[in-house]
C-alpha cells in the first residue's frame, strides 16, 4: 500500500506538472499534435484514436486528458452511496466472459424473491441514494418479475433512486415478454425505474460478441435499447470491456459508436471502462493477466481525449483496484462509482478489492489525489461536499 502511494503522489505530481505544458517538448510517439487538436476543441478521428490508443506516453496522454476533465469538473470527484443488488446469478446466456452467472441445478445458483431483495437493500442502511440492479438472465421468471420488483422497491425505498438493468436485460425481457422496447421500458419507467447502469455493452462488434457473449444482445441491439431509453428521457452510462480478445480498431469502434449516439441523443451520463478479470471465466486459460495500471490509466485518457460529449469519465474502483483508481483521477476520471455495499460480480471473477467501502473510506482517498470529494446522486446533482 506505502509503494502504491508512493507511486501515486509520483504520477501525480507528473501529471501536473505536464498538464501546465502540453503539449510537450519531449514528444516520443508524435501525438503532440493530437493532444493539441483535442485540447482546442477540434474532434479526434477514427485515426487520432488508434495512434493515442498505440502511445506509450501515458504521462502526456493523461496530462491532456486530466486538462480536459478539469474544464468540465474542475477540482470535483464525484461518487455516490449505493447498494448494488444482483437478483439471480441463474442466466441463460452463459457468456464466456462471466464468472458470475450459473445453471438453475448449480449448487451456487439463487434467485431473491421480494423479501430478500427488500432485506438486502435494508442492510446497505439508510444513507443510500441509489440501488444499481443487475442480473442474470434468468431462464424461467416472467417480465412481470422484475417489473414488479421495481414497483417493491420503489414503494419501499421511495428516495432512493433505482438504476438498474443492463441493455442486454431489457432486450431480454423485450423478447420474453413479446413486447417492444418502449413498451418494456415505458413499464419499468413507471414502475419506478430512475435511470440505467449501462453494462452489456462488452465491445460492441458482433465478431467478438460472438466469442465473448454469444446469446445476448447484439451491438446494434445493445445501442437501439440505449437510443430507447434516452429518447423516453431515461438517462444512462456505457460501458466498455477492454483487456481480453478485442483489438485496438474494436475499441475505438466502440468510443466513435457512442460518440455518435451521444450527439443524437444527450441522453449518457458516464462512461466507464472496465478492466476484463479471466479468473474463473472460459477465458482463464487463455488470458493470464488483467489489464495493470498504465493500460487502465491509457484507456481511461484515450475515452476521455475521443468521448469530448461525455461529461463524466468514471474510474471503477472495485475493478481497477483502488490504486488505480486513485491515479485514474489525474488522468482525465471526474468519478469513482460508489461505497456498492456488496459486489459479486467481479468479485466471481477473482476481484481482491473490498466488495464495499463507508463514504468517508472513499472521500479520503479521493482527497489524497488533491481532489474535492463530492458525494452526488444518481443524475450527478450535488449531496454533500466533503
Ligand atoms: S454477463 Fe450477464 S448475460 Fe452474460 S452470463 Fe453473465 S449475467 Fe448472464
Amino acid at each position: 500500500m506505502y509503494d502504491s502511494i508512493v507511486m501515486f503522489q509520483h504520477f501525480s505530481r507528473m501529471i501536473r506538472c505536464a498538464a501546465m505544458a502540453v503539449p510537450s517538448v519531449r514528444d516520443p510517439d508524435g501525438i503532440a499534435p493530437l493532444l493539441a487538436k483535442s485540447l482546442t476543441g477540434e474532434r479526434l478521428s477514427r485515426d487520432d484514436g488508434l495512434r493515442l490508443l498505440a502511445s506509450n506516453d501515458i504521462v502526456a496522454l493523461g496530462a491532456a486528458a486530466h486538462t480536459l476533465k478539469q474544464r468540465r469538473s474542475a477540482d470535483r470527484i464525484f461518487f455516490n452511496s449505493n447498494c448494488h443488488l444482483n437478483l439471480t446469478n441463474i442466466c441463460m446466456a452463459r457468456c464466456g466472459l462471466c464468472a458470475f452467472s450459473c445453471d438453475a441445478h448449480d449448487a451456487r445458483a439463487y434467485c431473491m424473491d421480494q423479501k430478500a431483495a427488500i432485506e438486502h437493500v435494508r442492510a446497505a442502511g439508510s444513507g443510500i441514494t441509489e440501488i444499481h440492479m443487475v442480473s442474470g438472465l434468468h431462464p424461467e421468471k416472467p417480465f412481470s418479475y422484475y417489473c414488479d420488483m421495481v414497483v417493491c422497491l420503489h414503494r419501499e425505498f421511495p428516495h432512493v433512486h433505482i438504476k438498474a438493468f443492463t441493455a442486454a436485460e431489457i432486450h431480454y425481457f423485450s423478447q420474453i415478454a413479446g413486447i417492444s422496447l418502449n413498451q418494456v421500458l415505458g413499464s419499468l419507467k413507471d414502475a419506478g425505474l430512475g435511470s440505467l447502469p449501462g453494462g452489456g455493452a462488452e465491445i460492441l462488434n458482433d465478431r467478438i460478441r460472438t466469442v465473448i457473449c454469444p446469446h445476448k444482445a447484439s451491438s446494434a441491439e445493445w445501442l437501439a435499447v440505449m437510443r430507447a431509453a434516452h429518447e423516453l428521457g431515461l438517462k444512462s452510462n456505457a460501458t466498455l470491456l477492454f483487456g481480453h480478445i478485442e483489438t485496438a480498431e474494436d475499441v475505438i469502434d466502440h468510443l466513435l459508436g457512442l460518440r455518435s449516439l451521444q450527439d443524437e441523443t444527450g441522453g449518457f451520463q458516464a462512461f466507464i471502462p472496465l478492466p476484463f478479470h479471466p479468473e474463473n471465466t472460459m477465458f482463464a486459460d487463455r488470458i493470464c493477466s488483467r489489464p495493470g495500471a498504465v493500460e487502465i490509466l491509457r484507456m481511461i485518457s484515450v475515452s476521455r481525449l475521443m468521448l469530448d460529449n461525455f461529461e463524466h469519465v468514471k474510474a471503477y474502483w472495485i475493478m481497477t483496484g483502488l490504486p488505480t483508481a486513485q491515479l485514474a483521477l489525474v488522468f482525465g476520471a471526474d468519478d469513482i462509482d460508489g461505497t456498492v455495499r456488496e459486489e459479486k460480480i467481479t468479485h466471481a471473477a477473482g476481484a481482491e478489492t473490498a466488495t464495499g467501502l463507508d463514504r468517508d473510506a472513499l472521500a479520503a482517498l479521493i482527497r489524497r489525489s488533491g481532489s474535492s470529494p463530492v458525494e452526488r446522486d444518481s443524475l450527478y446533482r450535488e449531496v454533500r461536499q466533503y
